[in-house]
């Protein structure tokens, strides 16, 4: 019995050994995801896309790998659809639900074509022109609310004023919001081959109501042709959304002091968007060879009949008449003549009938014309509208034949 009591207490201590390790205060349990913009506010514009699509888009998937592969975090959409929602009420949501964590994801722009890459920002004073331009950009969208002065305390998203006086509020997290922020950006730089911009501090206005951890991260220019297209590819969303996922985690493992391992990337994208994409880069492949060869095939069919126009060029015509005044070929002075052409030879017109192909026909209607009164008629050759000599004409013909 004593030795049935001692296995018994030390199961128990065995078990709430483990419990303790299970019982590990979990720090991140609620996420809010915020796809920037929406419904009548598009965001950025590329060349076949809409900010507000992306930015959905890459938000879904990131929900949809939050429940997967970290089910006891709890994930909330400021909005699952194409709709507007006020930034105010984005930065509301996040404080109601008492969320761990705001993640909002947008696209960036630039007039310049060639910019390109990833930058992560927190609420916060911006070091540069460039960042306040970006936060511009984004917050421009309270321009369509009602009321926005009321609701953002007299922000006015134009006045350089209202930037910098908005850049000296910091959230309480700032130190949470850099350490995930470094995480993504960390992230990004070594699942995806875009550059990366680093971290920022900008005045966010979806950011600086939010008393939580907050950041607002930029995954890439759509202004950017090559990467406009891979934010709207389905491995390229994944991929994005991977990224993130695996800097929450590491958040997460660092906020609560264990060290989970993360899983790999691939792990996380779905088999059969990595096998689209081989599908899409073997056909890319095959349309590029295919091109190749039809062009090399133009190529050779331009130089052949290239060869016919040599061919057709060396022209053999008798020459009838030599004149200073120029008259139609419709002229009824030529009547009994056929194919009428005149060149100019120093000054003097000088009139041709008939076109051969070769000297033995045209020395034939040589003799025709000349019963019909033009008794000095002789053959002359051209090629591309030039007199040639006989021996050039049969140099040409050697050549093409
Ligand atoms: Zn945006």
């Amino acid at each position: 019995m004593r030795q049935f009591l001692l296995l018994f207490f030390l199961l128990i201590g065995f078990t709430s050994n483990i419990n303790c390790q299970e019982t590990k205060p979990e720090k991140l349990k609620k996420i809010v995801i915020d796809p920037g913009h929406g419904g009548d506010k598009p965001g950025a514009q590329g060349k076949i896309s809409l900010e507000k699509d992306i930015n959905l888009a890459v938000s879904l998937k990131l929900g949809q790998l939050l429940n997967q592969h970290l089910s006891s975090v709890e994930v909330i959409y400021t909005r699952k659809t194409d709709h507007d929602v006020d930034l105010i009420r984005r930065s509301q949501l996040a404080n109601r639900e008492r969320a761990d964590l705001f993640i909002s994801i947008h696209c960036n722009a630039s007039k310049n074509h060639d910019a390109c890459g990833t930058e992560t920002f927190v609420m916060g004073l911006a070091k540069t022109q460039a960042n306040i331009e970006a936060a511009k950009k984004e917050n421009a969208d309270i321009l369509m609310e009602a009321n926005y002065g009321e609701k953002y305390d007299g922000f006015d998203p134009n006045s350089p004023e209202s930037n910098i006086f908005f850049s000296f509020y910091q959230n309480a997290y700032l130190e949470q919001s850099l350490t995930l922020a470094a995480k993504l950006q960390d992230q990004f730089t070594s699942n995806i081959k875009l550059l990366n911009r680093g971290v920022k501090q900008a005045p966010y206005l979806v950011l600086y109501k939010t008393s939580v951890p907050s950041i607002l991260t930029e995954i890439g220019f759509i202004s950017n042709p090559k990467e406009e297209r891979y934010l709207n590819s389905q491995l390229g969303q994944y991929e994005i959304a991977a990224s993130i996922f695996l800097a929450i985690k590491q958040y997460k493992n660092f906020l609560e002091g264990v060290n989970q391992p993360l899983p790999t990337m691939e792990s996380l994208i779905p088999e059969e968007v990595i096998k689209q994409e081989k599908i899409a880069k073997e056909n890319e492949r095959k349309a590029r060879e295919l091109a190749h060869k039809l062009k090399e095939s133009m190529l050779l069919e331009n130089l052949s009949s290239h060869s016919d126009t040599v061919k057709s060029e060396v022209i053999y015509r008798v020459q009838f008449h030599t004149d200073t005044t120029k008259y139609s070929t419709e002229s009824k002075k030529f009547e009994p003549l056929e194919d009428i052409w005149m060149y100019n030879d120093n000054g003097l017109w000088k009139y041709t009938a008939g076109s051969f192909k070769d000297f033995h026909q045209a020395n034939q209607y040589r003799h025709k014309i000349r019963t019909k009164g033009y008794k000095d008629a002789f053959v002359v050759i051209f090629n591309n509208n030039q007199r040639i000599s006989l021996e050039k004409a049969k140099e040409i013909e050697s050549k093409i034949k």
